[in-house]
């Protein structure tokens, strides 16, 4: 397993997996960290940049990234999301600027088609999705837009995911759409 000890001056260490007894004895140490992904990777930069503070990272892969983690398929070269695909979003200038200040983007343009009951289908939900799944005949955004109002599932309090998705796009979309793909992502059917 790799392990990698990076403190070049900017008080950050990064420990991959079996290494334990490096960390432990690293009196320095302010943070602790566990988990190389966004949340412990972001936590760590702002700590040991902003607070000038030591901070060490495990993690227990041999990469960091979290489930974020990408590479480049060195027999194709082609870039691959190791853990599923990864989009990114954000109307916050902070973040973008952030973002910005470690990495440049390379432009990509996301199609996605969804394997359901044998037929492929355009997700996010649009008209073509509906009429392929349920048999209507939707013309435009407005059938649309009446079929869905048809059939979201009104909760006075939406409670769980489950329930968002439901309140969306109805029960029968979430059946067919979210739910084995929430229980394969996470195990369970609703958080
Ligand atoms: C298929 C898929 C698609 C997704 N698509 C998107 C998307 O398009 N856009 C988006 O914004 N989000 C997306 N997400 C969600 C996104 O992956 C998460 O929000 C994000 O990865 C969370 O980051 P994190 O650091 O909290 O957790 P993680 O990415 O899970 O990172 C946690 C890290 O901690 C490590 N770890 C855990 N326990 C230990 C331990 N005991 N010791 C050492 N290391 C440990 C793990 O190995 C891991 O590297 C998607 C998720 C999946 C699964």
């Amino acid at each position: 397993m790799a392990f990698i000890h990076n403190n070049g001056g900017n008080n950050l260490d990064i420990y991959f997996g079996e290494c334990i007894k490096c960390w432990k004895y690293n009196v320095l140490m302010k943070y602790l960290i566990v988990g190389a992904g966004l949340s412990g990777a972001v936590l760590a930069e702002r700590i040991a940049s902003k607070l000038g503070a030591s901070v060490t990272v495990i993690e227990k892969r041999d990469h960091i990234g979290g489930n974020c983690y990408d590479y480049v398929d060195t027999e194709t070269g082609i870039r691959l999301s190791k853990y599923g695909p990864h989009l990114f979003h954000t109307n916050n200038q902070v973040v973008w600027d952030y973002v910005n200040s470690f990495v440049t983007w390379t432009r990509w343009e996301h199609k996605v088609l969804a394997s359901v009951d044998g037929k492929y289908v355009p997700m996010p939900v649009c008209g073509t999705t509906i009429n392929e799944l349920c048999g209507t005949r939707l013309r435009d955004s407005d059938e649309v837009a009446g079929w869905l109002r048809a059939n979201q599932v009104v909760y006075t309090t939406v409670q769980n995911s489950e329930e968002m998705a439901k309140s969306r796009i109805g029960t029968v979309l979430y059946e067919k759409l979210v739910k084995e793909y929430t229980f394969k992502q996470w195990g369970a059917t609703a958080g």
